[in-house]
């Protein structure tokens, strides 16, 4: 076990043309459990690959267990990674894959070798396949021995570069589980990385969230799903995915009172909320609000209350998804089952208050 320190992480390629890591810094506790998750490109497999020692960071440093090893060669780091093509020898039996890497790492005996491949092989419910070949494997097989292969060496800190990509979903959602019940069961420190913003609010104690190669915020997934930093973020977390809309501020003469105006929309905010607004100083907006806080209802509009028109009613099994058109956007709303309102309605939309994300459309950054 072991404690990871990314110190003002930089990676560039091309000479600089490319900024593929910027400035990340992410302190990792013992034991703990972090996803990394981003769109493509924004860096994740980098930063990863530079934790395992495979490529060197133009700047800054990668502390494991106290030890600088920014400069320590990959097979001396005390990692193991696994990723999502399995990179198992083709060659060589499930056995002699899983031994391989402890022969490489530790100066055990033959017989103490084989034990120990013997007893995580049972442990992952892989024992019967320990003499075929990774060819004779099915995917979910082979990231299981894949796994096991790593966990045999008992490594201070777990790597994982998106490992369940290639499963299909059924798959995919038991073998999170399964990761997540070794990581808790070995207390292993686990980095894991993820397009995915439902693997990762799924996963692991904590989200690291990357764009652009830098890191937007970090949090418990349930702090970050409610505390975005960012309109990045808000964005970004969640499915379906927040609703956004942009608007002026117009502030009241004596300032208690900020409107929110749009074409065909208005969203008077009062007292604190108000107040923040007003002291950032934004002129337009991005208001955010996820499906779930939009509520809809016929009848007369009350102070907050927009008019919209329903566009599709999608079913999905506990709520209803509506798509709903407020004049000059789209806004998906999360119901439950029992409102159904029809094609072409007209409806009243209101949100919850506290709820109600603000951001600076200049900057991105969160006001409320
Ligand atoms: P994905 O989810 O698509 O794998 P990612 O978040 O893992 O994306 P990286 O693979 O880390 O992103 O890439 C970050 C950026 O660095 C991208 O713009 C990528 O094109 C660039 N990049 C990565 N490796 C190299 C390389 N060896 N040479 C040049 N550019 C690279």
């Amino acid at each position: 076990m072991a404690t990871v320190t990314l110190d003002h992480l930089t990676k560039e390629f091309d000479s600089g043309r490319i900024l593929a890591v910027d400035d990340v810094s992410l302190d990792v506790a013992d034991g703990e459990f972090v996803t990394v998750v981003g769109p493509s490109g924004c860096g994740k497999s980098t930063t990863l690959r530079m934790l395992a020692g495979l490529e060197q960071p133009t700047s800054g440093r990668i502390v494991i267990d106290g030890e600088d090893v920014t400069d320590v060669h990959a097979r001396k780091r005390d990692v193991a990674m696994v990723f999502q093509n399995y990179a198992l020898y083709p060659h060589k039996t499930v056995r002699q894959n899983m031994a391989f890497g402890l022969r490489m790492s530790t100066d055990l005996s033959k017989d103490e070798r084989q034990a120990k491949v013997e007893e995580t092989a049972e442990m992952m419910g892989i024992a019967d396949l320990l003499e075929d070949k990774p060819s004779e494997l099915s995917g979910g097989q082979k990231q299981r021995v894949a796994l096991g292969r790593a966990i045999v060496r008992e490594p201070d800190v777990f790597l994982f570069d998106e490992p369940l990509s290639n499963l299909d979903a059924k798959l995919r959602t038991s073998m999170r589980t399964e990761i997540q019940r070794l990581q808790e069961e070995l207390d292993i420190t686990a980095i894991y990385v993820t397009h995915d913003q439902e693997e990762a609010m799924t996963m692991g104690d904590r989200l690291a969230i990357l764009d652009g190669g830098e890191l937007q915020q970090t949090g418990r997934p349930k702090d970050v799903y409610e505390n975005p930093r960012n309109e990045f973020v808000g964005g970004f977390v969640g499915s379906p995915s927040m609703n956004f809309m942009d608007l002026d501020v117009s502030i009241a003469s004596d300032g208690d009172a900020v409107t929110l105006t749009g074409e065909d929309f208005s969203y008077t905010l009062r007292g604190e909320r108000a107040r923040r607004i007003a002291d950032s100083g934004a002129q337009s907006v991005r208001l955010g609000v996820r499906p779930e806080n939009v509520t809809v209802g016929t009848g007369e509009a009350r102070e907050n209350g927009n008019e919209a028109v329903v566009e599709v009613v999608e079913p999905i099994g506990s709520d209803n998804y509506l798509y709903l058109d407020l004049g000059s956007e789209e806004f998906v709303a999360r119901v439950a089952s029992d409102v159904e309102p029809s094609w072409g309605d007209t409806v009243t939309v209101a949100f919850d208050e506290a709820a109600v994300h603000v951001f600076d459309a200049r900057t991105g950054d969160s006001l409320l």
